[in-house]
């Protein structure tokens, strides 16, 4: 059985609208953001959705995630408390800022921030804390804002792999940090290829964000440079097929959604998984912990039946990722002089053992889950 995905059209919502947006801005002749409109909407089309005041598009949720360590200013040396189980674009940026990466280990049955760890690294150099809505599972959000608040520190939401992901006591996941960001890459639920958003309700926080995203330049004050920053424009072009994009989010959603309750359903019964907590998911992937460790052999198994599923998500979680033993800043190693990522043994269990991730699409049908179902019994009768 095919699978849609999401480096196919079958697996993608791309079609008419997005094909007449970038026909619109090609025929307007002003491809860049600067002078255009479409980025400009698309913020408020963002904000709106978010209920947030400000949102900055850039060129990718790299670049949403890296204006937000600049929001949170750390000193160089400064220290980010952060999860191992992220893409490597949620680290990338407190490097980019000459601060320090400090992981803090997760609860095993979704892989997001445990905030008892998190509380247990804050020192006098923290300046920040990025959580990740990981696959799309809501963090433990509230905790993490009442310790960012108690300890002065900056609350970051990774929010890539979590677009209307909804909070427990309601509210969307994004809405209770400092700065959220967003990512428009080519495997999220939306697409523009490479893109980003950060959503803020600051006003300061949004003047850092969006003069860094643009050369530190305040185009109000002329060609003047009022600080250091960077070019994460979005085009013209990115941002239109973003906005018809985003009008399919809510479809998007519900269809994950809908699907994904009924593979919640198919598997309830089947011993060796623990499966998601369902609630507020966005399903950028389907999570399950195998806590017999065997998820390796239970991915192998489905891989070879055809369907689109992996274990750990990671190759090693990030305390453990080679970069760490790597110059990073030619031949200097400043500030991570003598750094050792700190051990995250629920995380390293996980990666290596214990996670299991299906693809999760749009366009799945209930023959797509009655398939994964099928094939997960299959091996549970054999194992
Ligand atoms: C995809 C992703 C990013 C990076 O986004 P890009 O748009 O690929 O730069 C960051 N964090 C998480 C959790 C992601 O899934």
């Amino acid at each position: 059985m095919k699978f849609p995905s999401m480096a196919e059209a079958d697996g993608r919502t791309l079609g008419d609208e997005e094909v007449a947006a970038v026909e619109r801005v090609i025929r307007s002749g002003m491809l860049n953001s600067v002078w255009g409109t479409e980025a400009r909407e698309l913020e408020r089309e963002v904000a709106r959705m978010y209920g947030s005041r400000h949102a900055i598009a850039c060129s990718s949720g790299t670049a949403a995630l890296h204006l937000s360590v600049v929001a949170a200013a750390p000193d160089p040396g400064d220290e980010i408390i952060t999860t191992p189980i992220t893409d490597f674009g949620t680290v990338a940026p407190i490097l980019a800022q000459n601060a320090v990466p400090v992981f803090a280990d997760v609860d095993p049955s979704d892989g997001n921030l445990d905030p008892g760890a998190v509380a247990a690294l804050i020192g006098p150099r923290t300046r920040a804390i990025m959580a990740v809505h990981l696959f799309g599972a809501p963090a433990r959000i509230h905790e993490l804002r009442a310790l960012a608040d108690e300890n002065g520190l900056t609350l970051i939401e990774d929010c890539a792999q979590a677009w209307l992901a909804e909070l427990p006591g309601g509210g969307l996941a994004g809405t209770t940090g400092h700065v959220a960001c967003l990512s428009l890459q080519q495997w999220k639920h939306i697409t523009c290829g490479d893109g980003g958003v950060a959503i803020t309700r600051d006003e300061e926080l949004a003047r850092r964000m969006r003069l860094f995203s643009d050369k530190g330049w305040d185009r109000a004050a002329g060609r003047s440079h009022a600080a250091f920053g960077l070019n994460y424009r979005m085009s013209e072009l990115q941002a239109a097929v973003a906005r018809a994009q985003l009008a399919k989010l809510p479809g998007v959603l519900a269809a994950r959604r809908r699907t994904a309750l009924q593979l919640m359903d198919a598997l309830k019964d089947q011993p060796g998984i623990r499966l998601p907590r369902p609630q507020g998911h966005a399903w950028w992937l389907f999570p399950i912990v195998c806590p017999g460790g065997d998820a390796p052999e239970l991915a192998a198994h489905l891989a070879t039946a055809g369907v689109p599923a992996r274990a750990g998500y990671l190759a090693q979680p990030l305390n453990r990722a080679p970069v760490w033993e790597a110059r990073i800043y030619g031949t200097a190693r400043y500030p991570l002089d003598g750094y050792t990522p700190n051990p995250c043994p629920r995380a390293e269990r996980m990666v290596d053992r214990t996670l299991l991730v299906i693809d999760w699409n749009e366009n799945y049908t209930s023959g797509h889950v009655e398939a994964i179902a099928q094939e997960m019994a299959r091996y549970r009768g054999r194992a």
